[in-house]
């Protein structure tokens, strides 16, 4: 791929995507494959006048040894000298890049009941921290091709042409065009119109059906909040958190979901995918799980906490959105929630109750807001895909009509 383009993509992530305020510090977490477009990424985000830009590497390889070898315990403590770093993240409020390039599949046959467990245990500590910077910060979610996850996309193929291939799709679904951030801006114009139509309404409750056998009906929270595109955080900063990004979303109320749901992509969740699935909830709940694949890994994710087996977000995307068109199964949860209409299992997003603003997090949760320690995407989205909101004034709108938007 030509590295002016590179550089452009690298300049959106910085620019439009977590938006690097003078003097602010930057965080970014990659794998240790990806040098070249990290280094650019540095280089932006010190160019958008930065003050101190730190990259965390990951290499999977070695997460498989730590779990391997390390007992629960020591997996599991959280060091004076980490939440010196956690309480040091609260003042500063870095903005974080996380760019994901990792096989998707690439932690099979780790000891997940491991993982788990100290997860369980680092989590109480972890949490205030993280409830603190919640909504302070700008973060971006963005994608850049590895080998392995080039391969389990286009298998087959040379892994030089893999990559490329995947190259483009990142590229193209990004939008990263002649003027990248034009498109954007445009971009996030569309997908405001759609939640203030949404947000018009009065949504009380969402009720899917398609012909796999879905039909769910979903409750949503009194000053539920449609959102889409660009975010603005509570020190004011707008940020696009997820790039690419076609969905318009909310948090629906806890305690609120009747029925089964079939999702019509694999999960890849903590490196190891899981497919072929259906959930089925009760009073809010999700009270029976099935998997042709990975039944185990999800009966552990939806019993990580409490909150893990409630619903934290309803996503609409069209069937018509060119990610899904692409006609490409990613494998990554990034750009597959972004080809077809999601829900997320675990915690829910307080910036989608109008006016949280002025609210504490305990009342946003108190409002019926989810809390978890996980928050998985997963996709429901299919042709035959019929959405109809049922309206405070008693109305019943129609707002998906086999896979697209009715209005
Ligand atoms: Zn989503
Ligand atoms: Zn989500």
């Amino acid at each position: 791929m030509k590295k002016t383009i590179l550089r452009e993509y690298a300049r959106l992530i910085v620019r439009c995507g977590v938006n690097v305020q003078k003097g602010q510090d930057v965080l970014i977490y990659a794998d240790l494959d990806q040098p070249e477009f990290v280094k650019m990424l540095v280089d932006e985000a010190y160019k958008a006048k930065a003050r101190k830009v730190t990259v965390e590497w990951d290499y999977p390889e070695l997460t498989k040894l730590h779990v391997r070898y390390q007992s629960v315990k020591t997996m599991g403590t959280v060091e004076a000298w980490q939440e010196a770093r956690q309480e040091h993240y609260c003042q500063t409020l870095p903005a974080r890049i996380h760019l994901e390039s990792s096989d998707p599949d690439g932690l099979k046959g780790i000891n997940m009941d491991k993982v788990s467990k100290a997860r369980q245990m680092s989590y109480p500590i972890l949490k205030p921290y993280q409830d603190r910077r919640e909504n302070q910060e700008q973060w971006c979610i963005a994608a850049v091709p590895g080998e392995a996850w080039a391969k389990k996309v286009f298998p087959g193929m040379r892994t030089s042409t893999a990559m490329e291939k995947l190259w483009e799709a990142i590229l193209s679904t990004a939008r990263v065009t002649d003027d990248p951030v034009k498109a954007w801006e445009e971009h996030n114009a569309d997908l405001k119109k759609r939640c203030d139509y949404l947000n018009s309404l009065g949504i009380r409750s969402l009720h899917y059906t398609a012909d796999n056998g879905t039909d769910l009906t979903v409750g949503m929270l009194e000053r539920g909040h449609w959102q889409g595109g660009q975010d603005v955080n509570r020190r004011g900063i707008a940020y696009n958190p997820n790039i690419p990004t076609e969905e318009c979303f909310i948090s629906p109320k806890k305690g609120e979901a009747e029925g089964i749901v079939y999702a019509t992509k694999p999960l890849s969740y903590r490196g190891q995918l899981i497919e072929g699935f259906s959930v089925r909830f009760e009073n809010g709940k999700a009270v029976e799980v099935h998997a042709e694949k990975g039944e185990d890994l999800l009966q552990s994710m939806i019993a990580m906490d409490e909150g893990a087996a409630y619903l934290g977000e309803c996503a609409l995307v069209p069937q018509k959105s060119p990610i899904s068109e692409s006609g490409i199964l990613f494998y990554n949860t990034l750009f597959d929630e972004n080809a077809a209409c999601h829900l997320a299992l675990g915690a829910g997003y307080a910036d989608t109750i109008e006016g949280y603003q002025s609210m504490t997090l305990e009342e946003c949760r108190a409002m019926g807001l989810n809390d978890s320690m996980i928050h998985e995407d997963f996709m429901i989205g299919c042709d035959t895909m019929n959405i109809d909101a049922i309206c405070a004034d008693g109305r019943t709108v129609p707002i998906f009509r086999n896979g697209n938007w009715a209005f």
